[in-house]
């Protein structure tokens, strides 16, 4: 392919490969050559590739109407919200078109807690190696210096604790009377695939109880099923007040949400926040679409059975790897944790091994293959990745 991109911003480091078609877990370049895919768009494409239902669902409501604004009631986005909080357990939804622009919402309601609770400058808790997105906002809450050189001035209002590390919270409470709320993710993603305890997310929600904070999970990438339930904080049995999310929601169409339940689902007002494209029926009918598959094909489930199985097979093809600290993960969210840099195994997976994969925190290769693989390109997945790991070591 002859290399066009001269006009766009250098914003990523791409790989010399497009993808001109995919069906399920594979995808295929301009020559025909087929890979595996073990990332799904960066936990986007979770019922895979060219899904008929959501190819259906798109084509008929492009057929039928794509946008009116939300001066008016849109149908699809008020199903769309009453089945989102059903299964989350919230009670109302704002709708928007990223991950970033859903934990925007949640800071503003934030926000407006602390206006109620007449806290003048109100803080919000996040975590060490925290990712929130990258508007300015979220840019401050995401706990990755990297990420934020050469933006600052950062938004203030944000207090930083190491994450899982409930005795931190106790003392940024003590040290920190303004705090309003905790934005937290329930396993860290793009912070090297980490899990919080159950007992530690159990023990956040007794502390935002007793201080009146907002807990605020955001679920942009573990959410819609990713970790093996259909959200992050249902292994731990707790429930947040806020939840964002946007990756798995469309499959691939851009959409984000909020929800809340108790008072935060009552600030907002009229005029009080929006979004022109949020919520628009075209992404709201194709965020249907999605549960219906995922509901139908119990698809959660699925991702904690497959989940199970992709690490068994890692643990015993890496058993007494010298290159690997830790192989962990929680549903299809994996991650194999090596002792050096390996930024590089990202171009070497889809050169010698037709896999697509990521690595995260420069040092962790992290998979989070769709949730309709087969158990044989479970299987698959991890052959690869052995195999990349036995050649990168020689
Ligand atoms: C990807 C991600 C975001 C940002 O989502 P965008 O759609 O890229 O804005 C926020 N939080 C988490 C946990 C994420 O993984």
């Amino acid at each position: 392919m002859t290399d066009t991109s001269s006009h766009l911003m250098q914003a990523y480091a791409r790989q010399p490969v497009a993808f001109v078609r995919g069906s399920g877990a594979s995808l295929w370049d301009a020559d025909g050559v087929e890979y595996l895919d073990a990332m799904a768009g960066v936990a986007v494409t979770s019922l895979g590739h060219a899904h008929p239902d959501i190819a259906a669902a798109i084509a008929e409501q492009a057929g039928l109407l794509l946008h009116t604004s939300n001066l008016f009631r849109i149908d699809w986005q008020e199903r769309l919200g009453e089945r989102l909080c059903a299964l989350a357990g919230m009670e109302r939804a704002f709708f928007c078109n990223s991950g970033a622009e859903a934990n925007e919402a949640a800071l503003k309601l934030a926000r407006l807690h602390a206006r109620r609770a007449r806290v003048a400058q109100p803080q919000v808790l996040v975590m060490d190696n925290g990712f929130h997105g990258r508007t300015l906002a979220t840019l401050a809450a995401t706990g990755n210096p990297a990420a934020q050189r050469g933006f600052e001035p950062l938004m203030p209002g944000f207090v930083r604790v190491p994450y899982d590390d409930i005795g931190a919270v106790r003392r940024a409470a003590a040290e920190a009377p303004d705090i309003v709320a905790v934005l937290v993710e329930t396993v860290q993603g793009e912070g090297g695939v980490r899990a919080a305890g159950a007992a530690y997310l159990r023990e956040l929600r007794a502390l935002c109880d007793r201080h009146g904070w907002l807990l605020m999970a955001d679920e942009v990438q573990t959410g819609m099923g990713r970790t093996g339930a259909w959200f992050g904080y249902r292994h731990a049995g707790v429930v947040p007040d806020v939840v964002t999310l946007a990756k798995g929601l469309g499959n691939g169409f851009p959409i984000g949400a909020c929800l809340a339940r108790g008072p935060a689902a009552a600030l907002f007002s009229p005029g009080g926040h929006g979004s022109t494209f949020g919520g628009n029926p075209l992404a709201c009918r194709v965020g249907c679409a999605v549960i219906d598959v995922m509901a139908r094909e119990q698809l959660p489930q699925r991702a904690a059975v497959l989940g199970r199985r992709l690490l068994a097979a890692l643990r015993a093809a890496l058993h007494g790897h010298p290159d690997v600290l830790a192989i962990r993960g929680q549903g299809l969210m994996i991650g194999i944790e090596l002792d050096h840099p390996c930024a590089g195994l990202v171009g070497r997976a889809l050169e010698q091994q037709r896999l697509l994969i990521t690595v995260t925190r420069g040092n962790t290769l992290r998979l989070l293959p769709p949730l309709i693989c087969s158990e044989a390109q479970i299987d698959d997945i991890a052959a690869r990745v052995a195999r990349l790991l036995d050649i990168d070591q020689t």
